[in-house]
């Protein structure tokens, strides 16, 4: 996996060692010169350091992608790419239900700085199409989109983003890079929460931006390495390289456990609706068949009882823990409504045009035995 990085000691370990170093030592000044002008090595850690090299390069690979960038959190990725490749006066269409924190970066931040958005319904490709206006720049998507499952057919989104000379940029992290590869599709920039599968194990925080052309990296690389953008910490570089190496047996487990976890609930008579892509049921099914190689761990289900009835699920269940966040080996539970799109964070407007409803709950099914999971939300579903 990791041919393409160069050993660091004559001894040749075969897992990387975790390079704490914040400077190197240089044989010369005009190695030093050499560096700074670009030469490949290692000069200072905030512009690049070994141990973070070769976990992006795992990631790199699985993406099929020219080049990799890894940063200390997702919305670092996300910013870090509007910041690179757009300018104050550029419009970017954006996909909605979205990240609640892509939201309100575009919302406050991005838009006191002059970028212009429009968000449209992110499975829509048409609608995408229907946005764009002369100072368009970017098509930003997210597949499958947070808390709804929804779909985008990449390679649509893809063909538009060529058609019309736009950069797209994919969301891919509910999905994460061993299940879908959305540069195959021709996207020009995918995103992930690292945070999320690809550690896998809920003990960091990371990002990772790979792009389907040299050109678009290295202008991104060289702005992010001076703003310091690109200062992962080396320990977390190792854990994400650590996680990459199960990423994929993890995620059949995940997969698997999710739809036998979704097609219980479609049978449960508490439930009033479930978002699954594996679901024959899901309007994208077809889409989702055709783009990712499983279909992921996230699930998320409307319950009977409105944002009471929500509420209860989630203080109810034993095995799955309410927390925020996903991806990892543990089952997670939380409900949008009253933990991470509540009226502050989004306005009912935006929540309704989501289609986010007040009894959804959203689930990260994890690796354990899955009739416990199924025992767990049956036990959960009887307090409403
Ligand atoms: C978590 C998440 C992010 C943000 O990642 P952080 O690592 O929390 O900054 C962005 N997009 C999606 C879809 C996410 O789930």
């Amino acid at each position: 996996m990791d041919k393409a990085v160069k050993p660091l000691f004559e001894q040749n370990p075969l897992v990387y060692p975790i390079v704490a170093s914040s400077t190197f030592r240089l044989k010369s000044a005009e190695e030093g010169h050499q560096l700074s002008e670009g030469q490949p090595g290692y000069l200072y850690s905030r512009w690049s350091n070994p141990t973070v090299d070769s976990a992006a390069e795992s990631i790199r690979q699985m993406e099929g992608a020219e080049g990799t960038l890894l940063l200390p959190s997702g919305m670092a990725a996300i910013s870090t790419s509007i910041i690179c490749l757009l300018k104050a006066g550029d419009h970017i269409v954006a996909p909605q239900p979205v990240y609640g924190g892509t939201h309100q970066a575009l919302k406050t931040t991005f838009s006191k700085w002059g970028l212009e958005y429009t968000f449209v319904d992110g499975s829509s490709v048409e609608e995408f199409e229907k946005a764009i206006k002369e100072n368009t720049k970017v098509l930003l998507g997210e597949t499958p989109a947070n808390p709804t499952m929804s779909i985008l057919d990449l390679e649509a989104f893809g063909k538009l983003g060529s058609k019309r000379g736009l950069l797209t940029m994919v969301d891919s992290t509910f999905a994460g890079p061993y299940i879908q590869q959305p540069i195959k599709y021709g996207i020009d920039v995918v995103i992930h929460s690292c945070t999320k599968y690809i550690g896998g194990h809920s003990d960091l925080t990371a990002g990772a931006l790979s792009f389907k052309s040299r050109k678009i990296y290295n202008q991104v690389y060289h702005e992010a390495k001076v703003l310091g953008f690109l200062a992962l910490s080396p320990f977390d570089a190792f854990l994400i390289h650590r996680g990459m190496k199960t990423l994929g047996i993890r995620m059949e487990r995940h997969s698997s456990n999710a739809m036998a976890i979704a097609e219980f609930l479609q049978s449960h008579p508490k439930v009033l609706k479930v978002h699954y892509s594996g679901l024959p049921s899901h309007p994208h099914y077809e889409t989702a068949k055709k783009q990712m190689k499983h279909f992921g761990g996230m699930v998320s289900f409307e319950v009977t009882g409105g944002k009471e009835g929500g509420r209860k699920v989630v203080e109810g269940t034993k095995i799955f823990t309410l927390a925020v966040s996903l991806g990892g080996v543990e089952s997670l539970i939380e409900h949008p409504a009253t933990m991470t799109h509540t009226d502050t964070v989004m306005s009912r407007e935006d929540k309704e045009a989501s289609r986010i409803t007040d009894n959804l709950i959203r689930l990260s099914v994890g690796l354990e035995d899955v009739d416990d999971l199924k025992a767990d939300l049956e036990s959960a579903l009887d307090r409403v």
